[in-house]
């Protein structure tokens, strides 16, 4: 196995939630003014830490809503999630520590078998919380073979196509000795940080062609990947994905909040409320006044002047050197972060189904593609369509009846497009979603003949809520060179002023990393 990239400047990760390394620490007195930019899940966290250890903290947010990304809206009775979210680890990950820290209210429903995953666009498999559940293992008996029956039939001549191609494409690649893959294994699922760390400098692709050549998983890692980190298997770091992934299994709680999206926000906000923070929404932040090296607090677009002793941003890094002005920090600093890329996006269709209408089992189904791994998501940056859409479908009704009228069901579709907001990707953004529309059709008819309404999201609509000139989904890209100790740090070399949210600090999965990013940070502030 390859060694890891070297470390970039300014950068610093937390292995963990709220685990931080000797030296770091800024232990910061009861009684500070803070203001926090922002009421992500980030932004919402921090601010809720730090007013619960006894700081002032006011929390400006430019939208008439909280949540950033992870927001919802009502429409015609159905609480709808304004993306479409999954959380990976639910109660037992960052995103329940912290609401636990606070003191907050959030409830999560945890299902099981959580997924139905349909291959080849016939086999249905349930996924379950626990690998070797043994309801689990039948289930992928019972794909295997129905997937060999299909085969044939002879339904997949493509797919002849394609194993010859594989052939070519793994005749190179390096293997290990079975032994070396059980030690591998076994460390990756104690979430060793040093192999980690070490996996953070290959990509998933180069991992992934070193232990299998077997289409099938391949497959599954390239699909996964997109849906953890939005990022294609050819560019994610190996070690941020296997992270993720063993935290899933590990933990076996993945879910989603009761009352949707915004109800993780939500909790953390009204702890913070509780405990007598101030918070303002449609407060947008015009710039953050910095003297002498020194933040001096944050001035809002209607000319009002905030004071404090510390700003918190969760703008993101790029927009936050710009709100603070690139001249108060070093060029070097300033060019690593223009450097930094984001991750692509997840562009979504809402229905608003008259009855239930899918019933498949588990509360979320995917349609795994059927397209050489290597090249699965080619189509993006190609300004194309997917010839086999890779489709994330939470039903949150089934998760959780309350977000939709009694009887009737909430079906989001997201399928993974580009991030840049231009005319030309916001056209392939509607042909994807076209494409996408007519392989769900293609999988259950009745949605299209009982939809009572149906809405379409894509980039655009994700950078209205961020205010940056990206849709993309997650914040900064958890590809080589940008995760584990090549993850900007919290801090910013402007003294008092820091990073929170999925641009600084953590590892994980979207939101998740929001929240062990304001984990983090306030272990920084406040040992
Ligand atoms: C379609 C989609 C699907 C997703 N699916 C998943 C999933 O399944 N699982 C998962 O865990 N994650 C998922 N994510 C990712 C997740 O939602 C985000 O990574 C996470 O919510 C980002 O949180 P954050 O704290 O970094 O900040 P953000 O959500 O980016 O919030 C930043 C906040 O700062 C505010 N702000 C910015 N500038 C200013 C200013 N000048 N003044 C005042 N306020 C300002 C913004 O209005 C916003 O409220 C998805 C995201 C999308 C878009």
């Amino acid at each position: 196995m390859r060694g890891g990239g070297a470390p970039v400047p300014y950068s610093r990760v937390g292995p963990a939630p709220g685990i931080f390394r000797n030296g770091e620490v800024v232990s910061m007195k009861p009684g500070k003014k803070v203001v926090v930019i922002g009421s992500g899940v980030g932004g919402a966290g921090i601010a809720a830490l730090l007013q619960s250890r006894g700081h002032e903290v006011t929390l400006l947010e430019k939208n008439g809503y909280h949540g950033g990304k992870c927001s919802s809206f009502v429409k015609d009775g159905y609480v709808v999630d304004s993306g479409v979210h999954m959380y990976s680890m639910g109660p037992s990950g960052p995103l329940g520590m912290l609401n636990r820290r606070v003191g907050g209210d959030l409830e999560w429903c945890v299902a099981n078998p959580m997924s139905d995953i349909i291959s080849s666009g016939r086999v249905h498999m349930l996924a379950y919380q626990n690998q070797f559940d043994p309801r689990g293992l039948l289930e992928n008996l019972k794909a295997v073979a129905l997937d060999k029956r299909i085969t044939k039939e002879g339904m997949h001549d493509a797919s002849k196509r394609m194993r010859l191609l594989e052939k070519e494409t793994y005749r190179a690649a390096k293997r290990m000795r079975p032994r070396e893959v059980l030690d591998a294994a076994a460390r990756i699922a104690r979430r060793d940080e040093a192999l980690l760390s070490e996996l953070d400098g290959i990509t998933l692709q180069e991992f992934a062609h070193q232990v299998t050549d077997d289409f099938g998983l391949l497959g599954t890692l390239a699909t996964l990947c997109m849906v953890l980190l939005v990022v294609p298997y050819t560019l994610a770091s190996a070690g941020e994905f296997l992270w993720c992934y063993a935290s899933i299994y590990r933990n076996r709680s993945l879910g989603v909040p009761r009352g949707s999206a915004r109800e993780v926000p939500g909790s953390y906000l009204r702890a913070f409320l509780r405990a007598g923070g101030e918070f303002r929404l449609g407060c947008k932040v015009k710039g953050i006044r910095v003297e002498n090296g020194r933040v001096l607090g944050v001035e809002s677009a209607e000319g009002e002047f905030f004071p404090a002793d510390v700003v918190v941003s969760n703008a993101g890094i790029k927009r936050t050197l710009e709100l603070a002005g690139e001249d108060n920090f070093p060029p070097e600093y300033v060019a690593y972060v223009r450097g930094l890329r984001y991750s692509y996006s997840f562009i979504t269709v809402k229905y608003g189904l008259a009855r239930r209408v899918v019933d498949v089992g588990a509360p979320s189904f995917f349609n795994k593609p059927h397209v050489h791994p290597d090249h699965m998501f080619d189509y993006i940056d190609e300004g194309g369509v997917p010839e086999d859409p890779l489709l994330f479908v939470p039903m949150p009704s089934e998760w959780d009846p309350f977000v939709a009228p009694v009887g009737k069901q909430l079906l989001i579709m997201g399928v993974p497009g580009p991030s840049e907001v231009t005319p030309e990707k916001v056209e392939q953004c509607e042909r994807i979603l076209d494409r996408a529309e007519d392989k769900l059709y293609e999988l259950f008819p009745a949605v299209r003949d009982n939809a009572e309404w149906k809405m379409r999201t894509h980039i655009s609509h994700t950078a209205a809520i961020t205010g940056k000139p990206t849709g993309e989904c997650i914040g900064l890209a958890q590809c080589v060179g940008q995760t584990g100790l090549a993850k900007p740090s919290c801090r910013t070399p402007v003294e008092g002023l820091w990073l929170v949210g999925t641009d600084a600090g953590a590892r994980g999965v979207g939101t998740e990393q929001a929240a062990a990013s304001a984990l983090y940070l306030a272990g920084l502030l406040d040992a």
